[in-house]
């Protein structure tokens, strides 16, 4: 199956170019032809959303209310696992679909699906031990999103090997059951590991699932709180990431998630690595995790959608420019000699390190998947820059994923039944 697209814009790996021919086959980009008459419209490559918990979109807005102690990551994290608690299969697909709608609407075309609610509330694997699994590939299939199935890998309440809490009984495995759990995972979508983080998993289980990834995607949690780095430190004298680094094969198909609280060192090793640093800028800022050491870091990055409190690409790089704004007290610092444009800048360099932590090619180039979105306007740089920076509401007009076109003038068709479907299984929980 071929077609052709004809924009009068378009934004290329080596930049903005007019009159863009994009043919595709198969879903993927054939051909890319710039300076041929007759184009309209902003085309960007589809945004990859590099990480979610698409079963936490049932907590937005419901968890923004100061209990009687102070407010913290860890009291956020009470109240996840209650819900989690509470989630049968169905309510999870339900979760998962309008997410996945939204991440469309808001012009992310595939997405990395840190998933770690796998048993049934006791605790006991379901009869398919991918049950929640093939819900999260039956709503990506639904919704018509890429899907990267990201199985995670959880054992530990804490460093050095502590036993599980009872309130984690849901996402426990053993390595054994893990290797079954990612088959299947495999067998439902593309798939990678995920170790949970360096809290829920020992080194040498961490390095057991990467040699069982071998060059598939690895992706873990780390350096996320301040908590987190000391205990770290007090259980092996190291700094996670540091930590992680010395000890694990850690190279271009790592992606490590959150980040934020390393050291210029840390930073620079890590970028040595070739790894993707996973910043989730909208749920750091709602946790209140910190701000990622941007300006000590020259490798690569994407973005990811997190807990999914707000689901818009847009807003990610938004937030990741003013946190560093406001820590830095200083304008446009995202943007690179090469690219002075912010907006632009932001954009590119999220399409190429998502699409990197996915292990899909990224950009609109022959070879990759042909999933783009279009804007309005008339002066792309401007557009790109009003959707990043002044947009009241996503400024997606249309998106296509692997050829086919998803979302129409800014809307999904299945945005009023997946919304209806997850407003009554929300307040039948919460
Ligand atoms: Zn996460």
């Amino acid at each position: 199956m071929s077609n052709t697209h004809l924009f009068r814009h378009a934004l290329l790996p080596a930049g903005w170019a007019e009159n863009v021919l994009l043919r595709v086959e198969n879903g993927v980009i054939a051909e890319v032809r710039s300076g041929l008459a007759g184009g309209h419209g902003i085309a960007l490559p589809g945004m990859p959303n590099l990480h979610s918990h698409a079963f936490q979109r049932a907590m937005a807005g419901h968890v923004e209310r100061r209990g009687a102690e102070q407010d913290s990551f860890w009291t956020w994290r009470t109240l996840m696992y209650k819900l989690a608690l509470s989630m049968s299969p169905d309510d999870v697909q339900d979760a998962a679909t309008l997410a996945f709608v939204e991440m469309l609407e808001g012009g992310f075309t595939s997405v990395a699906e840190f998933h770690y609610l796998h048993h049934a509330p006791d605790g006991t694997p379901y009869h398919d031990i991918g049950e929640m699994a093939a819900r999260l590939a039956a709503a990506a299939e639904a919704a018509g999103i890429e899907l990267l199935l990201l199985p995670v890998f959880y054992a530990h309440a804490g460093f050095g090997g502590a036993a599980p809490a009872p309130e984690q009984r849901r996402f426990v495995s053993s390595l054994d059951g893990y290797t079954k759990l990612y088959e299947r995972c495999g067998a439902l979508a593309p798939s990678g590991v995920a170790p949970h983080s360096l809290r829920a998993a020992t080194m040498p289980e961490v390095k057991a699932l990467a040699e069982l990834a071998g060059s598939r995607p690895v992706h873990i949690h780390i350096a996320e709180q301040v908590a987190e780095v000391e205990a770290c430190l007090g259980f092996c004298g190291q700094r996670p990431v540091e930590h992680l680094l010395d000890n694990a094969p850690v190279g271009p198909n790592w992606c490590l998630v959150h980040a934020t609280h390393i050291t210029p060192d840390e930073a620079t090793a890590m970028a040595a690595t070739g790894a993707v640093a996973g910043l989730c800028p909208v749920t750091e800022a709602n946790l209140g995790d910190g701000i990622f050491p941007a300006q000590h870091f020259s490798g690569t990055w994407g973005v990811g959608s997190d807990s999914n409190v707000l689901i818009d690409p847009a807003r990610e790089l938004q937030m990741l420019e003013y946190s560093q704004r406001l820590a830095r007290r200083a304008r446009n610092v995202m943007a690179s000699p090469g690219e002075p444009a912010t907006a632009t800048a932001l954009y590119q360099a999220a399409v190429a390190g998502g699409a990197q932590a996915l292990g899909l090619q990224g950009g609109l180039r022959p070879g990759a998947p042909a999933s783009f979105v279009t804007l309005d306007g008339e002066t792309p740089e401007l557009a790109l820059s009003q959707s990043v920076f002044c947009a009241r509401q996503p400024a997606v007009r249309d998106v296509w994923v692997r050829g086919r076109q998803v979302v129409a003038q800014g809307r999904h068709a299945l945005a009023q039944t997946a919304r209806l479907r997850f407003d009554a299984m929300v307040n039948r929980l919460v």
